[in-house]
This record gives C-alpha cells, sequence and structure tokens, in this order.
C-alpha cells in the first residue's frame, strides 16, 4: 500500500482475511450459540479459532475472550479490578493510551498511581519499585508494550517480575506489539489486550487473554457467552479473519528502511530529533520533531503528494492541547505540534521510504528552509 505510513493506526484487511470473512458471512452467519447443526458448526469453528489465538501466544483455549477490540478489552480489565479489589489502587505508566488512562481515571481518580517515563519514554522501573514498596495497596500494573506514538518499546517483562515481587497482578495492552515483534512471555502477564485492525484483520474485533487465575472474570454483561467471560453474540466472521490475520502478521524485525529514512533527513534538514531515538522500538514507527512546520501542515503537504502520516495517535484526534506521550518524555508543547508519526506496513519497501524522504525533503525545500536541499542527499 504504497503511500501509507499510519500503520500504528489502522491497517488494510489481508486478502487472505477478507476470504475467511466473506466465507463465513455466506457460510457460517448462524448464531453459534443456537440449538441446531448449523449453529453448532459456527461454534466448532468459533473454538477452533480461540485454540489457534492460544497456541500463537501459548496459552490455554479457556484464557482467550473475543471481544470488540483493546478499547473495550482495556476498559473491561480496569472495570473487573475495581469490582474485585475496590481498595486497592492500579499503577499505570504515563504514556498509555487513553482507553487505559481515561478509565483508570474514572475509576481510580486520583488514586491512580502514574508511574512517571524517562525522556525516552520508557517506564522508570525504579519509581514503579519505590512506588511498590512504599505504597502497598498498588495490586495491578496496566502497562502497554509498544507505545504507538513513538513506537517505544516497554520494559514490560522487567516490570512484571517487579510487581510479581510485589504480589500485583499485570494488565499489558499488546495492542501495537503484537503482529509486530513476537509474542513470546506476553501470556505470563494475568491480562493482555489484542486488536485485530492492527495487523491486518477487521476493525470491531480483538481478544482479551485472561489468566487462569481469573476464571471469574466478566466484561460486558448479559448472555453467557465466551464461557461467560464477555456477553454478546460472538462476530464470527470477523473473529475468524482476525485469526487468518495473526497467524500471517509479518513479524518483520527490520528497521532499515525507517533509520533509512531518519538518517536522509538528519543530513538534509537541520535539527530533526526522534523521539525514543536511543530506545528499543518498533521497527516501522518513527516519531519525529521536525524543525520547523506545524505538524498539521506536514501531514497536509504529504497528504497531498500521497503520503499518509499522521500528527500522533489517531485516538487523540480531536482532543485539545499536545501528546500527553510527548509530554511525559519532556517535550514542550510547541514541539510536540512539530511531531509527525510515521508508522509503515510490515510490506513497506526501502524504495518506499526512499519516495517519502524524497517527498519530505521537497516540502522541505518549499516552504520552510533558506534554500534547496535536496542535493544534498542521493536518494
Ligand atoms: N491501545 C493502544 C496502545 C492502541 O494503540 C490502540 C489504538 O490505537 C488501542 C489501545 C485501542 O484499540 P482499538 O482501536 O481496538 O479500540
Amino acid at each position: 500500500m504504497k503511500g501509507y505510513f499510519d500503520a500504528n493506526a489502522t491497517t488494510p484487511l489481508l486478502p487472505e482475511a477478507r476470504a475467511a470473512w466473506l466465507e463465513a458471512v455466506d457460510a457460517f452467519w448462524h448464531n453459534p450459540s443456537s440449538p441446531y447443526r448449523a449453529a453448532a458448526a459456527v461454534h466448532a469453528r468459533l473454538e477452533q479459532c480461540r485454540t489457534r489465538v492460544a497456541s500463537y501466544f501459548g496459552c490455554p483455549p479457556e484464557s482467550v475472550v473475543f471481544n470488540s477490540g483493546a478499547t473495550e478489552g482495556n476498559r473491561d480489565v480496569l472495570a473487573y479490578w475495581k469490582r474485585v479489589a475496590p481498595d486497592s489502587r492500579i499503577a499505570v505508566s504515563a504514556v498509555e493510551h487513553p482507553s487505559v488512562l481515561e478509565n483508570a481515571r474514572a475509576f481510580w481518580g486520583g488514586e491512580t498511581v502514574v508511574i512517571p517515563v524517562n525522556s525516552e519514554g520508557q517506564i522508570r522501573l525504579d519509581m514503579l519499585e519505590a512506588r511498590f514498596s512504599e505504597a502497598g495497596d498498588i495490586s495491578l500494573l496496566s502497562l502497554m508494550a509498544a507505545n504507538n506514538e513513538t513506537g517505544v518499546l516497554q520494559p514490560w517483562r522487567e516490570a512484571l517480575a517487579l510487581a510479581r515481587q510485589h504480589r500485583a497482578a499485570v494488565h499489558i495492552d499488546a495492542t501495537q506489539w503484537i503482529g509486530k515483534l513476537p509474542p513470546d512471555g506476553l501470556a505470563d502477564a494475568d491480562f493482555v489486550t489484542g486488536s485485530s485492525h492492527k495487523f491486518g484483520g477487521p476493525k470491531g474485533a480483538g481478544f482479551l487473554l485472561v489468566s487462569g487465575a481469573f476464571s471469574g472474570f466478566h466484561g460486558q454483561r448479559g448472555g453467557a457467552q465466551e464461557n461467560d467471560h464477555r456477553a454478546g453474540t460472538e462476530n464470527f466472521p470477523a473473529i475468524t479473519a482476525m485469526v487468518v490475520a495473526l497467524e500471517l502478521a509479518l513479524v518483520n524485525g527490520s528497521a532499515t528502511g525507517r533509520d533509512d529514512l531518519a538518517a536522509n533527513l538528519s543530513s538534509a534538514l537541520p535539527e530533526i530529533r526522534i523521539w525514543g531515538g536511543n530506545a528499543p522500538r518498533l521497527p516501522n514507527t518513527l516519531s519525529l520533531c521536525l524543525p520547523t512546520g506545524e505538524n498539521t501542515q506536514w501531514v497536509r503537504r504529504l497528504d497531498k503528494r500521497g503520503f499518509q502520516v499522521s500528527t500522533g495517535s489517531a485516538c487523540a484526534t480531536g482532543k485539545e492541547g499536545p501528546s500527553h506521550v510527548l509530554a511525559a518524555m519532556g517535550a514542550t508543547p510547541e514541539e510536540a505540534r512539530r511531531t509527525i508519526r510515521i508508522s509503515a506496513l510490515p510490506d513497506a519497501t526501502s524504495e518506499d521510504w526512499k519516495s517519502l524522504a524524497r517527498a519530505m525533503i521537497d516540502i522541505w525545500d518549499e516552504g520552510f528552509s533558506e534554500g534547496p536541499m535536496s542535493q544534498v542527499i542521493q536518494l
């Protein structure tokens, strides 16, 4: 998908996932809970999907709860925790997705323990340890695996070990990690959220992994679907398409295209800054503070040239103020307004990255620089 560099917002449906969806809407549309053979066939396929997700993560099938996506999963984990442990508190990092931060504030208000990040955007493990030790009443840590705006990977394995030492449960929002990096170890957490449309599946589908220790987990209430964990008729076509996408998701560890783009821009433009540039990051993501020009101008001009990038998180669109993620990393509001997020699909070629670099340098030449810079680098 040439020109599309907003994969952290969403991804196009993989052809194989589309085929699975179409087959399911035509042939397996019955309600999987209905009491006749056609419905039983859907039910059996739904359970196969559960087993396939379980084997992808290395957890028991009973741990897999299908839902509508990560916003629902994140909200449901926090709502459940508030119900079962009302007198304890939750710790979150300052850079969590709004579906964690807003729900933490809604359920715990000012009692939410917000752990700061360092200037590279990684949770301060020393502060986490200190809060666990001094507070004594933190019973859940909710930490994302990879940040949607900067791509910075959190040291979630270390944080998990720390939480275990303090007998706290752990929720990992793995929405941006899944499909981009191997899933090893994620299922060690008590709760893991995932979202289909971030890895080539349809929108409005996702899953939550719930460890056996919390077999009484309930998300939305009503019928007894999903082993009584989440009410509502399962969206089997979306679920089967999601599972196909999950199994096909290219776990592409190469950051070469992304790093070449950064190198090319660094030599052509003065003073670019890469947020989280010294931290491990998702290989597809670059959060770039440009020397001049509002990010909205860059986005519009790139759009006119056929490139889709973002000013930050799609979920923050329409919200006032600079990104809370960049602010937590020490960015000034002015720096945040000069920042764009570039996030590639797994099949982006080095030519796609080079074309984007050329377009950005053209834009710079046009409007923001003293003189033409394009001759500075060879693309
Ligand atoms: N968590 C993270 C880290 C995300 O990036 C997103 C979406 O951008 C979500 C949660 C919400 O996902 P969904 O679109 O499935 O509700």
